[in-house]
């Protein structure tokens, strides 16, 4: 297992978690975009958007129900915050485990870059 998400879901690299449950995890990210930037992640390994499937949908969910509770655990869901999913080279994705950044704390700039 070649994966740098899975090796934090079992616990080999080390996280700073923000929230966890039976089948999503979310920790901070270690370059961090902005005051809040966290990545939220299946513990189920999906390499990009394009691998979802349909049986996937109540996981989906439940990354965006993550988000929700998140956000309003660090405190920005009323003023804002940006969900990114970045899928194969030409949309910036590095790590291929299907992720979800939370970005947040600060006024963002333009999305298209
Ligand atoms: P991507 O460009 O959408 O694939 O985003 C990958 C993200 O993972 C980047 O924002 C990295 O900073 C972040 N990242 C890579 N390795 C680690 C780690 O070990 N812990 C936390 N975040 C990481």
């Amino acid at each position: 297992m070649d994966c740098i998400f899975c090796k934090i879901i079992e616990g080999s690299i080390p996280s700073r978690k923000v929230y966890e449950n039976e089948h999503v995890l979310a920790f901070h990210d270690i370059q961090p975009a902005a005051p809040v930037h966290v990545l939220i992640i299946p513990k189920k390994h999906i390499a990009t958007m394009n691998d979802v499937q349909a049986e996937d949908g109540p996981l989906v969910a439940e990354i965006f129900a993550a988000a929700r509770h998140i956000a309003k655990e660090l405190g920005v869901d009323e003023s804002g915050y940006r969900l990114v999913n970045n899928v194969n080279a030409d949309g910036g994705q590095v790590v291929y485990h299907l992720h979800v950044h939370l970005i947040g704390g600060k006024k963002l700039g333009a999305l298209i870059g």
